[in-house]
């Protein structure tokens, strides 16, 4: 389920980075998240698409810079090869 804070959360972050302010630590760990949703057979283009199915797991239709963002946030296929978690 997609928390309205987390958008916020997301979004924030993505602005930080454009400007230059991001925290290191953060972008670091959107770069590797990035690097395996590059590699998932649910992404497409900048979205986890919710119209692929990969072991029955559908994309959760977030943007997936912002997505990777939050700390706290859960990709759909984290307990598969493709997935990162938390
Ligand atoms: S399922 Fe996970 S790894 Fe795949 S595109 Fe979505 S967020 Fe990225």
């Amino acid at each position: 389920m997609i928390k309205f804070n987390d958008i916020l959360e997301g979004w924030s972050n993505a602005a930080r980075d454009v400007v230059g302010v991001l925290d290191q630590k953060k972008k670091a760990l959107s770069l590797a998240r990035l690097e395996k949703c590059n590699k998932c057979p649910l992404q497409s283009g900048l979205i986890c698409d919710p119209r692929k199915t990969y072991m029955d797991m559908n994309g959760c239709g977030c943007v997936l810079v912002p997505k990777s963002l939050v700390n706290s946030n859960e990709c759909p296929l984290r307990e598969t090869k493709y997935g990162w978690s938390k």
